[in-house]
Protein backbone atom coordinates (compact mmCIF):
# COMPACT_ATOMS: atom_id res chain seq x y z
CA UNK A 1 0.00 0.00 0.00
CA UNK A 2 3.16 2.14 -0.47
CA UNK A 3 1.89 5.94 -0.52
CA UNK A 4 1.87 7.72 -3.80
CA UNK A 5 2.41 11.31 -2.64
CA UNK A 6 -1.43 11.56 -2.90
CA UNK A 7 -3.95 12.65 -0.55
CA UNK A 8 -7.39 11.26 -1.39
CA UNK A 9 -11.12 13.08 -0.29
CA UNK A 10 -13.74 11.27 -0.31
CA UNK A 11 -17.11 13.50 -0.89
CA UNK A 12 -16.76 16.52 -3.09
CA UNK A 13 -19.37 18.93 -1.09
CA UNK A 14 -18.55 22.08 0.23
CA UNK A 15 -16.31 20.30 2.75
CA UNK A 16 -13.85 18.05 0.26
CA UNK A 17 -13.84 20.93 -1.82
CA UNK A 18 -12.55 23.10 0.80
CA UNK A 19 -10.35 20.59 1.71
CA UNK A 20 -8.84 19.70 -1.78
CA UNK A 21 -8.60 23.60 -2.42
CA UNK A 22 -6.04 24.24 0.64
CA UNK A 23 -4.54 20.66 0.57
CA UNK A 24 -3.70 21.90 -3.10
CA UNK A 25 -2.29 25.50 -1.97
CA UNK A 26 -0.01 23.51 -0.09
CA UNK A 27 1.19 22.07 -2.88
CA UNK A 28 -0.08 18.06 -2.05
CA UNK A 29 -1.47 16.06 -4.87
CA UNK A 30 -4.61 15.73 -4.00
CA UNK A 31 -8.29 14.00 -5.88
CA UNK A 32 -11.59 13.88 -4.86
CA UNK A 33 -13.67 11.16 -5.15
CA UNK A 34 -17.36 11.91 -5.25
CA UNK A 35 -20.11 9.73 -5.67
CA UNK A 36 -22.61 11.37 -7.58
CA UNK A 37 -22.49 12.89 -11.04
CA UNK A 38 -21.65 16.29 -9.33
CA UNK A 39 -20.53 18.18 -6.78
CA UNK A 40 -22.07 20.42 -4.28
CA UNK A 41 -23.39 17.79 -1.97
CA UNK A 42 -26.21 19.18 -0.08
CA UNK A 43 -26.72 21.75 -2.57
CA UNK A 44 -28.82 21.89 -5.67
CA UNK A 45 -30.36 24.70 -7.48
CA UNK A 46 -33.19 24.08 -10.24
CA UNK A 47 -34.35 26.82 -12.65
CA UNK A 48 -38.03 27.69 -13.98
CA UNK A 49 -38.43 29.38 -17.64
CA UNK A 50 -38.74 32.57 -16.58
CA UNK A 51 -35.44 32.67 -14.45
CA UNK A 52 -36.63 32.06 -11.47
CA UNK A 53 -33.72 30.77 -9.19
CA UNK A 54 -35.11 27.50 -6.61
CA UNK A 55 -32.10 26.47 -4.48
CA UNK A 56 -33.61 22.62 -3.24
CA UNK A 57 -30.97 22.32 -1.07
CA UNK A 58 -28.70 25.14 1.28
CA UNK A 59 -29.63 28.22 0.43
CA UNK A 60 -28.80 30.99 2.65
CA UNK A 61 -25.23 32.50 4.12
CA UNK A 62 -25.03 35.97 6.49
CA UNK A 63 -22.98 37.46 8.85
CA UNK A 64 -19.63 35.74 10.59
CA UNK A 65 -20.10 33.03 7.67
CA UNK A 66 -16.16 34.78 6.38
CA UNK A 67 -15.20 32.03 4.55
CA UNK A 68 -18.45 31.45 2.34
CA UNK A 69 -18.20 34.89 1.28
CA UNK A 70 -14.63 35.15 0.60
CA UNK A 71 -14.74 32.50 -1.41
CA UNK A 72 -18.11 33.28 -3.37
CA UNK A 73 -15.87 36.71 -3.58
CA UNK A 74 -13.19 35.20 -4.92
CA UNK A 75 -14.74 32.76 -7.34
CA UNK A 76 -16.99 35.33 -8.80
CA UNK A 77 -20.74 34.38 -7.34
CA UNK A 78 -22.30 37.80 -6.39
CA UNK A 79 -24.80 37.80 -3.47
CA UNK A 80 -28.29 38.94 -3.31
CA UNK A 81 -30.67 40.01 0.07
CA UNK A 82 -33.33 37.77 1.06
CA UNK A 83 -36.50 38.86 0.49
CA UNK A 84 -37.86 41.05 3.15
CA UNK A 85 -41.00 43.14 2.44
CA UNK A 86 -43.72 43.13 5.09
CA UNK A 87 -44.87 41.80 8.43
CA UNK A 88 -43.88 38.32 9.45
CA UNK A 89 -47.03 36.45 10.63
CA UNK A 90 -46.98 33.88 14.03
CA UNK A 91 -49.70 31.38 12.96
CA UNK A 92 -51.14 30.46 17.07
CA UNK A 93 -54.50 30.49 19.04
CA UNK A 94 -56.05 29.61 16.02
CA UNK A 95 -55.15 32.09 14.16
CA UNK A 96 -52.52 35.20 12.75
CA UNK A 97 -50.33 37.29 15.04
CA UNK A 98 -47.57 38.91 14.86
CA UNK A 99 -45.71 37.83 17.92
CA UNK A 100 -44.26 34.60 19.57
CA UNK A 101 -46.08 33.28 22.10
CA UNK A 102 -45.23 34.83 25.55
CA UNK A 103 -42.25 33.99 26.81
CA UNK A 104 -40.23 33.22 23.93
CA UNK A 105 -37.41 35.61 24.16
CA UNK A 106 -37.30 35.08 27.23
CA UNK A 107 -36.36 31.32 26.97
CA UNK A 108 -34.24 31.93 23.72
CA UNK A 109 -32.23 34.55 26.18
CA UNK A 110 -32.06 31.57 28.82
CA UNK A 111 -30.81 29.06 26.19
CA UNK A 112 -28.30 31.62 24.84
CA UNK A 113 -26.89 32.17 27.95
CA UNK A 114 -26.44 28.80 28.44
CA UNK A 115 -24.65 28.78 25.47
CA UNK A 116 -22.24 30.71 26.37
CA UNK A 117 -20.67 28.66 29.20
CA UNK A 118 -20.20 26.18 26.73
CA UNK A 119 -16.93 25.51 24.14
CA UNK A 120 -17.53 24.70 21.01
CA UNK A 121 -14.85 22.91 20.40
CA UNK A 122 -15.36 20.30 23.18
CA UNK A 123 -19.15 20.56 24.48
CA UNK A 124 -18.63 17.66 26.51
CA UNK A 125 -15.86 19.14 28.98
CA UNK A 126 -19.02 22.12 29.97
CA UNK A 127 -19.23 21.59 33.89
CA UNK A 128 -22.71 21.00 33.14
CA UNK A 129 -22.73 18.72 30.24
CA UNK A 130 -23.97 15.51 31.84
CA UNK A 131 -27.00 17.09 33.12
CA UNK A 132 -27.50 19.02 29.71
CA UNK A 133 -26.71 15.33 27.57
CA UNK A 134 -29.15 13.55 29.72
CA UNK A 135 -31.88 16.13 29.13
CA UNK A 136 -34.08 16.50 26.10
CA UNK A 137 -34.98 19.66 24.50
CA UNK A 138 -38.35 18.82 25.23
CA UNK A 139 -38.12 18.12 28.70
CA UNK A 140 -36.08 21.33 29.18
CA UNK A 141 -38.79 23.55 28.10
CA UNK A 142 -41.26 22.01 29.59
CA UNK A 143 -40.21 22.41 32.74
CA UNK A 144 -38.59 25.90 32.03
CA UNK A 145 -41.79 27.29 30.02
CA UNK A 146 -44.48 29.07 31.57
CA UNK A 147 -47.14 27.96 28.74
CA UNK A 148 -47.11 24.59 26.97
CA UNK A 149 -47.80 26.86 23.41
CA UNK A 150 -44.28 28.85 23.89
CA UNK A 151 -42.67 25.66 24.80
CA UNK A 152 -44.33 23.62 21.51
CA UNK A 153 -43.32 26.92 19.57
CA UNK A 154 -39.82 26.83 20.91
CA UNK A 155 -39.62 23.10 20.14
CA UNK A 156 -40.43 23.39 16.61
CA UNK A 157 -38.37 26.60 15.93
CA UNK A 158 -34.88 25.29 17.59
CA UNK A 159 -34.83 21.45 17.29
CA UNK A 160 -36.88 21.71 13.48
CA UNK A 161 -35.21 25.14 12.53
CA UNK A 162 -31.89 24.87 13.39
CA UNK A 163 -31.48 20.61 13.44
CA UNK A 164 -34.84 19.54 11.45
CA UNK A 165 -35.47 17.31 14.23
CA UNK A 166 -38.13 16.75 16.73
CA UNK A 167 -37.16 18.22 20.04
CA UNK A 168 -37.50 15.04 22.43
CA UNK A 169 -34.53 14.12 19.49
CA UNK A 170 -31.97 16.40 20.64
CA UNK A 171 -30.29 16.64 24.41
CA UNK A 172 -30.25 20.26 25.59
CA UNK A 173 -26.04 20.02 25.30
CA UNK A 174 -26.61 19.96 21.49
CA UNK A 175 -28.65 22.81 21.14
CA UNK A 176 -26.44 24.55 22.97
CA UNK A 177 -23.42 23.18 21.30
CA UNK A 178 -25.51 24.37 18.10
CA UNK A 179 -26.51 27.99 19.56
CA UNK A 180 -22.71 28.42 20.89
CA UNK A 181 -21.35 27.29 17.41
CA UNK A 182 -23.56 29.90 15.09
CA UNK A 183 -23.63 33.00 17.63
CA UNK A 184 -26.61 32.56 18.74
CA UNK A 185 -29.98 32.67 18.45
CA UNK A 186 -30.02 36.28 17.41
CA UNK A 187 -27.72 34.90 14.34
CA UNK A 188 -29.02 31.49 14.20
CA UNK A 189 -32.47 32.24 13.42
CA UNK A 190 -32.48 35.99 11.90
CA UNK A 191 -33.19 37.37 8.52
CA UNK A 192 -31.29 40.22 7.45
CA UNK A 193 -28.14 40.26 10.51
CA UNK A 194 -28.90 36.20 10.50
CA UNK A 195 -27.73 33.31 8.92
CA UNK A 196 -30.92 33.66 6.47
CA UNK A 197 -29.77 36.91 4.89
CA UNK A 198 -28.24 36.43 1.57
CA UNK A 199 -28.50 34.21 -0.70
CA UNK A 200 -25.74 33.24 -4.01
CA UNK A 201 -26.65 34.08 -7.58
CA UNK A 202 -27.20 31.03 -9.25
CA UNK A 203 -26.91 29.67 -6.19
CA UNK A 204 -24.44 27.51 -3.50
CA UNK A 205 -24.19 25.03 -6.33
CA UNK A 206 -22.80 27.10 -8.77
CA UNK A 207 -20.35 28.34 -6.45
CA UNK A 208 -19.23 24.62 -5.51
CA UNK A 209 -18.87 23.85 -9.45
CA UNK A 210 -16.74 26.71 -9.49
CA UNK A 211 -14.48 25.74 -6.19
CA UNK A 212 -14.14 22.35 -8.34
CA UNK A 213 -12.94 23.69 -11.47
CA UNK A 214 -10.53 25.80 -9.99
CA UNK A 215 -8.68 22.51 -8.92
CA UNK A 216 -6.24 21.00 -11.57
CA UNK A 217 -7.56 19.61 -14.01
CA UNK A 218 -8.99 15.97 -13.08
CA UNK A 219 -8.78 15.79 -9.57
CA UNK A 220 -12.07 15.40 -9.02
CA UNK A 221 -13.60 12.04 -10.13
CA UNK A 222 -17.62 12.24 -9.95
CA UNK A 223 -19.64 8.70 -10.13
CA UNK A 224 -16.83 7.05 -7.84
CA UNK A 225 -18.85 5.89 -4.87
CA UNK A 226 -16.18 5.01 -2.35
CA UNK A 227 -17.06 1.63 -0.34
CA UNK A 228 -13.93 0.91 1.09
CA UNK A 229 -10.49 2.46 3.05
CA UNK A 230 -7.65 0.41 3.82
CA UNK A 231 -4.58 1.91 5.73
CA UNK A 232 -1.17 0.06 7.15
CA UNK A 233 2.05 1.99 8.15
CA UNK A 234 3.02 3.04 5.01
CA UNK A 235 0.02 3.90 2.91
CA UNK A 236 -3.94 4.25 1.65
CA UNK A 237 -5.66 2.32 -0.25
CA UNK A 238 -9.56 3.84 -0.78
CA UNK A 239 -11.73 1.27 -3.24
CA UNK A 240 -14.58 2.58 -5.74
CA UNK A 241 -16.73 0.14 -7.05
CA UNK A 242 -14.70 0.04 -9.65
CA UNK A 243 -10.99 1.54 -9.07
CA UNK A 244 -8.16 1.47 -5.91
CA UNK A 245 -6.39 3.90 -5.53
CA UNK A 246 -3.29 4.59 -3.70
CA UNK A 247 -2.29 7.33 -1.39
CA UNK A 248 -0.88 8.97 1.96
CA UNK A 249 -3.71 9.62 3.61
CA UNK A 250 -7.39 10.37 3.13
CA UNK A 251 -9.85 13.41 4.24
CA UNK A 252 -13.41 11.76 4.85
CA UNK A 253 -15.78 14.63 4.23
CA UNK A 254 -19.10 12.84 4.70
CA UNK A 255 -21.67 13.07 6.99
CA UNK A 256 -20.84 10.79 10.30
CA UNK A 257 -24.07 8.54 9.41
CA UNK A 258 -22.43 8.13 5.99
CA UNK A 259 -18.96 7.69 7.10
CA UNK A 260 -19.75 5.27 8.88
CA UNK A 261 -21.55 3.14 6.32
CA UNK A 262 -17.68 2.51 4.57
CA UNK A 263 -15.40 -0.40 5.50
CA UNK A 264 -12.76 -0.07 6.75
CA UNK A 265 -9.36 -1.69 7.21
CA UNK A 266 -8.11 -2.13 9.81
CA UNK A 267 -11.77 -2.05 11.86
CA UNK A 268 -12.34 1.62 12.92
CA UNK A 269 -11.58 1.70 16.84
CA UNK A 270 -14.97 0.75 18.74
CA UNK A 271 -15.20 4.41 20.17
CA UNK A 272 -15.08 5.82 16.86
CA UNK A 273 -17.96 3.88 15.17
CA UNK A 274 -20.05 4.04 18.67
CA UNK A 275 -19.45 7.85 17.49
CA UNK A 276 -20.97 7.16 13.59
CA UNK A 277 -23.93 4.95 15.11
CA UNK A 278 -25.17 8.03 17.19
CA UNK A 279 -24.88 10.94 14.65
CA UNK A 280 -28.66 10.67 12.33
CA UNK A 281 -29.41 12.83 10.18
CA UNK A 282 -32.39 15.04 10.22
CA UNK A 283 -35.89 14.96 8.83
CA UNK A 284 -36.65 17.97 6.85
CA UNK A 285 -39.01 18.75 4.00
CA UNK A 286 -38.19 22.37 1.73
CA UNK A 287 -41.23 22.54 -0.48
CA UNK A 288 -41.14 25.27 -3.18
CA UNK A 289 -44.57 26.71 -3.96
CA UNK A 290 -44.54 28.94 -6.93
CA UNK A 291 -47.57 31.45 -7.61
CA UNK A 292 -47.71 33.61 -10.78
CA UNK A 293 -47.05 36.65 -8.17
CA UNK A 294 -45.86 37.38 -5.03
CA UNK A 295 -49.72 38.08 -3.50
CA UNK A 296 -48.99 37.86 0.04
CA UNK A 297 -46.62 41.42 -0.57
CA UNK A 298 -50.01 43.19 -1.21
CA UNK A 299 -51.13 42.27 1.97
CA UNK A 300 -48.58 43.68 3.51
CA UNK A 301 -46.94 39.77 4.97
CA UNK A 302 -43.43 39.09 4.23
CA UNK A 303 -43.97 35.16 3.67
CA UNK A 304 -42.56 34.82 7.13
CA UNK A 305 -44.41 32.39 9.09
CA UNK A 306 -43.80 30.42 12.26
CA UNK A 307 -46.16 28.03 13.80
CA UNK A 308 -47.29 26.38 16.95
CA UNK A 309 -49.34 23.56 14.99
CA UNK A 310 -49.25 21.60 11.74
CA UNK A 311 -46.93 20.09 9.28
CA UNK A 312 -45.30 23.34 8.45
CA UNK A 313 -42.69 24.98 10.91
CA UNK A 314 -42.23 28.05 9.07
CA UNK A 315 -42.50 29.55 5.53
CA UNK A 316 -40.23 32.19 3.19
CA UNK A 317 -40.79 34.13 0.60
CA UNK A 318 -37.79 32.54 -1.84
CA UNK A 319 -38.59 34.91 -4.76
CA UNK A 320 -35.57 35.82 -6.57
CA UNK A 321 -34.68 40.09 -7.34
CA UNK A 322 -34.74 39.12 -11.30
CA UNK A 323 -38.37 37.20 -11.32
CA UNK A 324 -41.97 38.26 -11.54
CA UNK A 325 -42.73 34.88 -9.66
CA UNK A 326 -44.04 34.21 -6.47
CA UNK A 327 -41.93 31.58 -4.25
CA UNK A 328 -42.88 30.79 -0.52
CA UNK A 329 -41.04 28.06 0.83
CA UNK A 330 -42.30 26.43 3.30
CA UNK A 331 -40.05 23.97 6.00
CA UNK A 332 -41.51 20.63 7.94
CA UNK A 333 -39.51 18.86 9.69
CA UNK A 334 -38.97 16.03 12.26
CA UNK A 335 -42.24 13.97 12.91
CA UNK A 336 -44.11 16.52 10.69
CA UNK A 337 -41.54 15.52 8.13
CA UNK A 338 -41.91 12.03 8.58
CA UNK A 339 -45.79 11.91 8.72
CA UNK A 340 -46.10 13.90 4.95
CA UNK A 341 -43.45 11.06 3.82
CA UNK A 342 -46.17 8.47 4.70
CA UNK A 343 -49.04 10.03 3.10
CA UNK A 344 -50.15 9.71 -0.35
CA UNK A 345 -48.53 12.57 -2.76
CA UNK A 346 -52.79 13.64 -2.96
CA UNK A 347 -53.05 14.08 1.21
CA UNK A 348 -49.68 15.67 1.57
CA UNK A 349 -50.21 17.80 -1.03
CA UNK A 350 -53.53 18.81 0.59
CA UNK A 351 -52.06 19.10 3.92
CA UNK A 352 -49.08 21.36 2.84
CA UNK A 353 -51.05 23.70 1.29
CA UNK A 354 -54.05 23.76 4.07
CA UNK A 355 -51.00 24.99 5.86
CA UNK A 356 -50.16 27.86 3.34
CA UNK A 357 -53.65 28.76 2.97
CA UNK A 358 -53.82 28.95 6.90
CA UNK A 359 -51.12 31.44 7.20
CA UNK A 360 -51.83 33.89 3.61
CA UNK A 361 -55.65 32.84 2.78
CA UNK A 362 -57.23 31.31 -0.46
CA UNK A 363 -54.88 32.42 -2.97
CA UNK A 364 -51.28 30.23 -1.39
CA UNK A 365 -54.45 27.06 -2.45
CA UNK A 366 -53.30 27.45 -6.37
CA UNK A 367 -49.40 27.38 -6.59
CA UNK A 368 -48.49 27.06 -10.28
CA UNK A 369 -46.29 24.40 -9.05
CA UNK A 370 -44.90 22.33 -5.63
CA UNK A 371 -41.34 21.92 -6.18
CA UNK A 372 -39.16 19.60 -3.55
CA UNK A 373 -36.23 17.42 -3.62
CA UNK A 374 -36.19 14.65 -0.91
CA UNK A 375 -32.87 14.89 0.88
CA UNK A 376 -33.60 11.88 3.01
CA UNK A 377 -34.39 9.49 -0.21
CA UNK A 378 -30.81 10.60 -1.86
CA UNK A 379 -28.59 7.96 -0.89
CA UNK A 380 -25.58 9.70 -0.95
CA UNK A 381 -27.34 12.14 1.59
CA UNK A 382 -29.72 10.00 3.34
CA UNK A 383 -31.67 13.63 5.93
CA UNK A 384 -30.60 17.12 6.58
CA UNK A 385 -29.97 19.83 7.37
CA UNK A 386 -26.85 17.49 9.15
CA UNK A 387 -26.09 15.23 11.43
CA UNK A 388 -26.30 15.55 15.18
CA UNK A 389 -25.55 13.63 18.27
CA UNK A 390 -28.86 11.81 20.00
CA UNK A 391 -28.67 12.27 23.87
CA UNK A 392 -26.27 11.33 25.46
CA UNK A 393 -23.80 11.00 22.46
CA UNK A 394 -21.81 14.10 23.27
CA UNK A 395 -20.05 13.27 26.68
CA UNK A 396 -19.57 9.34 25.72
CA UNK A 397 -18.39 10.05 22.13
CA UNK A 398 -17.68 13.55 21.88
CA UNK A 399 -13.90 13.88 21.38
CA UNK A 400 -14.29 10.96 18.67
CA UNK A 401 -15.67 13.43 16.15
CA UNK A 402 -12.61 15.23 14.70
CA UNK A 403 -9.84 12.45 16.14
CA UNK A 404 -7.52 11.02 13.26
CA UNK A 405 -7.94 7.42 13.13
CA UNK A 406 -4.44 6.66 11.62
CA UNK A 407 -3.98 8.44 7.87
CA UNK A 408 -8.04 8.93 7.79
CA UNK A 409 -8.90 12.40 8.57
CA UNK A 410 -12.40 13.51 9.23
CA UNK A 411 -14.05 16.45 7.23
CA UNK A 412 -17.58 17.89 6.51
CA UNK A 413 -19.88 20.42 8.49
CA UNK A 414 -20.88 18.09 11.53
CA UNK A 415 -17.29 18.64 12.71
CA UNK A 416 -17.08 21.75 12.70
CA UNK A 417 -16.69 24.19 15.93
CA UNK A 418 -17.97 27.16 14.40
CA UNK A 419 -21.00 27.10 11.94
CA UNK A 420 -21.32 23.16 12.39
CA UNK A 421 -24.46 22.08 10.06
CA UNK A 422 -24.38 24.89 7.57
CA UNK A 423 -21.90 25.51 4.95
CA UNK A 424 -19.62 27.27 6.38
CA UNK A 425 -18.72 25.28 8.80
CA UNK A 426 -18.32 22.41 6.01
CA UNK A 427 -15.79 24.88 4.88
CA UNK A 428 -13.90 25.33 7.74
CA UNK A 429 -14.06 21.72 8.44
CA UNK A 430 -12.39 21.20 5.14
CA UNK A 431 -9.93 23.82 5.50
CA UNK A 432 -8.96 22.21 9.14
CA UNK A 433 -8.76 18.87 8.00
CA UNK A 434 -6.23 19.95 5.53
CA UNK A 435 -4.05 21.82 7.70
CA UNK A 436 -4.02 18.64 10.13
CA UNK A 437 -2.43 16.76 6.74
CA UNK A 438 -0.03 19.36 5.77
CA UNK A 439 1.42 19.85 9.06
CA UNK A 440 2.37 16.26 8.98
CA UNK A 441 2.92 15.85 5.77
C1 LIG B 1 -32.74 21.32 2.34
C2 LIG B 1 -31.45 21.86 2.94
C3 LIG B 1 -31.38 23.18 3.31
C4 LIG B 1 -30.20 23.71 3.87
N1 LIG B 1 -30.12 25.04 4.11
C5 LIG B 1 -28.91 25.58 4.41
C6 LIG B 1 -28.71 26.99 4.35
O1 LIG B 1 -29.62 27.75 3.97
N2 LIG B 1 -27.48 27.48 4.69
C7 LIG B 1 -26.44 26.65 5.04
O2 LIG B 1 -25.35 27.15 5.33
N3 LIG B 1 -26.61 25.31 5.08
C8 LIG B 1 -27.80 24.76 4.75
N4 LIG B 1 -27.94 23.40 4.68
C9 LIG B 1 -26.84 22.55 5.15
C10 LIG B 1 -25.71 22.50 4.12
O3 LIG B 1 -26.21 22.06 2.90
C11 LIG B 1 -24.63 21.56 4.64
O4 LIG B 1 -24.14 21.99 5.87
C12 LIG B 1 -23.43 21.47 3.70
O5 LIG B 1 -23.79 21.41 2.35
C13 LIG B 1 -22.61 20.24 4.09
O6 LIG B 1 -21.47 20.12 3.26
P1 LIG B 1 -20.50 18.88 3.43
O7 LIG B 1 -19.47 19.00 2.39
O8 LIG B 1 -20.10 18.77 4.85
O9 LIG B 1 -21.42 17.59 3.17
P2 LIG B 1 -22.19 17.16 1.83
O10 LIG B 1 -22.66 18.36 1.11
O11 LIG B 1 -23.19 16.16 2.24
O12 LIG B 1 -21.06 16.50 0.95
C14 LIG B 1 -20.74 15.13 1.04
C15 LIG B 1 -20.42 14.66 -0.36
O13 LIG B 1 -20.03 13.29 -0.29
C16 LIG B 1 -20.63 12.58 -1.35
N5 LIG B 1 -20.68 11.16 -0.95
C17 LIG B 1 -21.55 10.54 -0.13
N6 LIG B 1 -21.22 9.25 0.01
C18 LIG B 1 -20.09 9.06 -0.73
C19 LIG B 1 -19.25 7.94 -0.97
N7 LIG B 1 -19.48 6.75 -0.43
N8 LIG B 1 -18.19 8.11 -1.79
C20 LIG B 1 -17.92 9.32 -2.35
N9 LIG B 1 -18.69 10.40 -2.16
C21 LIG B 1 -19.75 10.28 -1.34
C22 LIG B 1 -21.98 13.23 -1.52
O14 LIG B 1 -22.50 12.97 -2.79
C23 LIG B 1 -21.62 14.71 -1.29
O15 LIG B 1 -21.27 15.34 -2.49
C24 LIG B 1 -29.10 22.85 4.11
C25 LIG B 1 -29.16 21.51 3.72
C26 LIG B 1 -30.31 21.03 3.11
C27 LIG B 1 -30.31 19.62 2.59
Amino acid sequence: MAGSGHVFVVGAGFSGLAAALALDRAGVRVRVLEARDRVGGRTLTRWLTDGTQLDLGAQWIGPTQDRMYALAAAHGVGTFPSAAYGTPLVLRDGGRRHGPPPGTDALLAALDALAGRLDPAAPWRAADAPEWDRATLTGWLAGTARRPETARYAGRLLAGGLLAAAPDEISVLQLLFYLASGGGTGSLLGMAGGAQQDRLVGGPAELAGRLAAALPAGSVVCGAPVRAIAQDRSGVEVRTERDRFTGDAVVVALPPALAGRLWYEPALPALRDGLTQRMPMGSAVKVHAVYPEPFWRADGLSGVATTVDGPVTETVDNGTPDSTRGVLTAFCYGDEARELRRMSPAARRAALLDALAAGFGRSARHPDDLIEYDWSADPYTRGCFCGAPTPGAWTRYGPQLRRPVGRIHWAGTETATRWAGYLEGAVLAGERAAAELTALL
